[in-house]
């Protein structure tokens, strides 16, 4: 009988350090997945800039050509629409926008912060 507690024991013991083992990997996946939103951030601004200062003219031009008149006509409102439809994209894929945890993967559903900010 005292054989059978000691491996129960010998169970609990192992259960625990696969609970504390996991929850170190689930840490370790968020921080990779916040980088990783991080780096596709970064990646997306600095290819609008290398577009800029080299000015990709034929990529511009195809890019026009496909999109045609009507981008033309809703350019000039471009930025400020843009750059709110990113963030409302960022916030829908599971992401803080708000200034307080931005950047952050939401774990707990949806954010008074960022919603506060989306509102607006
Ligand atoms: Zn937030």
């Amino acid at each position: 009988m005292n054989d059978i507690f000691q491996r129960m024991e010998e169970i609990e013991a192992q259960l625990l350090h696969a609970h504390t083992e996991f929850g170190s990997l689930k840490f370790k996946i968020k921080e990779l997945l916040e980088q990783n939103q991080q780096l596709l951030i970064e990646n997306e601004q600095l290819r609008k800039v290398l577009k800029r200062e080299n000015g990709y003219a034929a990529v511009e031009t195809e890019q026009r050509a496909a999109a045609g008149p009507s981008k033309e006509a809703t350019g000039s409102t471009n930025g400020v629409g843009e750059g709110y439809d990113n963030l409302a994209r960022l916030y829908h894929e599971g992401f803080h926008i708000c200034n307080v945890y931005y950047g952050h993967l939401r774990m707990e559903g949806d954010c008074l912060f960022c919603l506060s900010f989306l509102s607006k």
